[in-house]
């Protein structure tokens, strides 16, 4: 079983390079974004509190991800080949929160896949992600939030996964199949 994270700022292309490896690999797949644009879209109550933080540009409270997150990790049954958790976790709390919740399972995060994006074309990607999916958090205002708030909330989780010895920096600016053949290259090593 490889659990990988999928690590990076909004507009790194971590949905894109999941659904290489969704396809490769077999594995599952978690995109805590998904999940809460699918609750607002069926009007829950849980959809109705995360919308207002995602078109602020913030982030969901941690108790509220945490509990998402195990649900959807335990629907995925015991056997599965890995889960790519993309999305997640976004703040310290949640990536101690998930260690405990798969160590409880007798499962672990396998690797930490961190795709480094410069800036300026974080911003050019979102934009033009914005023109063509109508994403409501895809403006230049709540763009500029989102990249504060990974800087502020997200990025320590780097030297977090560092430290835990799993974390993996891959150069996520260029041809989209040389970065694909980069992270292959650090799951195919597990
Ligand atoms: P994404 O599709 O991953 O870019 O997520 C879109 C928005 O959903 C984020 O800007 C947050 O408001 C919210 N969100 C997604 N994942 C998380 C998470 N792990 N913790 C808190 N908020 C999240």
């Amino acid at each position: 079983m490889k659990n990988i994270v999928i690590f990076g700022a909004p507009g790194s292309g971590k949905g894109t390079q999941s659904d290489k490896m969704i396809a490769k690999y077999g594995f599952e797949h978690i995109s805590t974004g998904d999940v809460l644009r699918s609750e607002i879209k069926n009007g829950t109550e849980l959809g109705k509190t995360a919308k207002k933080y995602i078109d602020n540009g913030q982030l969901i409270p941690d108790d509220l991800m945490i509990d998402i997150l195990a649900s959807v990790y335990d629907s995925f049954g015991k056997e599965h080949k890995g889960v790519i958790f993309d999305g997640f976790p976004r703040t310290i709390p949640q990536a101690e929160a998930l260690k405990k919740m798969l160590a409880e399972r007798g499962h672990k995060v396998a690797s930490m896949v961190e795709l480094d994006v410069p800036e300026d074309e974080l911003m050019k990607r979102l934009l033009q992600r914005g023109q063509q999916s109508g994403r409501s958090d895809d403006n230049e205002e709540t763009i500029k939030k989102r990249l504060s708030v990974y800087h502020n909330q997200t990025s320590p989780l780097i030297e977090w996964y560092e430290k835990e010895g799993i974390h993996h920096h891959i150069n996520g600016f260029g041809e989209l199949d040389r970065i694909f053949a980069d992270i292959s290259a650090v799951i195919d090593a597990l």
